[in-house]
């Protein structure tokens, strides 16, 4: 069964997403005040609508309830995204991913009860700034506030050694949790396995030790 989502507020953020799940295959309801905004996405969302999401009537008449998960990327109106948050949870929406603006709204929305809630320029300066610090950080995931998953190059440091030599878990306090070799994955290797130059590590831990373990590993002198 298709799985159903609903976008309401299609900027750049909300019409990616709305795109990218109706790319999928999914079932998706489009939704915007703006008139011109709807009508750009009338062949690529499976329904889309003008409507005003701060309206109550209007989220029952368009049988939101019956959607698995709504998404909330409304910008600017933080009043609107707030009460549009609120009325989803009432009408008991399964799953809700809000934008936030700030950390303000970030922490209104999951005091209101929003299951996920993004933050994606901030999210994105954070990944962009880990790789600026070093060609060899390729991606950086955030877990929470202070845990995360980065995408590293191994790099010359760490060529020719094994898990084992280098000590990460205890040195670090950060795992190796996969690594990608050309085509292979290594799913959990053991600590035998000996680090090729060309490798990406994915490694998770605190951003205090992923930070140490960048500095002293990762960075080329
Ligand atoms: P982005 O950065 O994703 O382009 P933004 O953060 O600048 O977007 P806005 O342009 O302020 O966000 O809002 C995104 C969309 O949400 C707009 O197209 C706007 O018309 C729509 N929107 C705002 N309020 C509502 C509402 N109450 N109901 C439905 N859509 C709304």
């Amino acid at each position: 069964m298709k799985k159903e989502f609903a976008v309401i507020g299609l900027g750049r953020f909300g019409g990616s997403i709305c795109r990218e799940l109706s790319r999928e295959g999914m079932e998706v309801l489009a939704l915007d005040l703006d008139e011109d905004k709807v009508n750009e996405y009338r062949d690529i969302a499976a329904h889309a609508v003008i409507a005003d999401s701060t309206d109550e009537n209007v989220l029952r008449e368009l049988g939101i309830r019956n959607i698995d998960h709504v998404i909330v990327a409304i910008g600017d109106n933080i009043q609107a995204s707030m009460l549009t948050t609120l009325m989803l949870k009432e009408l008991g929406i399964k799953t809700i991913t809000v934008k936030a603006q700030n950390d303000y709204h970030e922490k209104i929305l999951s005091k209101i009860g929003a299951d996920h809630v993004v933050h994606p320029e901030r999210d994105m300066g954070k990944r962009i700034a880990h790789n600026i610090i070093s060609n060899n950080i390729l991606d950086y995931i955030e877990l929470s506030d202070d845990h995360s998953v980065v995408e590293v190059k191994a790099g010359s440091k760490m060529s020719g050694r094994t898990l084992v030599d280098l000590d990460i878990r205890a040195e670090y306090g950060c795992n190796v949790v996969a690594i990608k070799r050309k085509k292979e994955v290594i799913v959990s290797p053991m600590a035998t396995e000996e680090i090729h130059e060309s490798d990406i590590l994915i490694v998770i831990g605190a951003d205090k030790d992923i930070s140490r373990f960048e500095k002293n590993l990762v960075v080329e002198d």
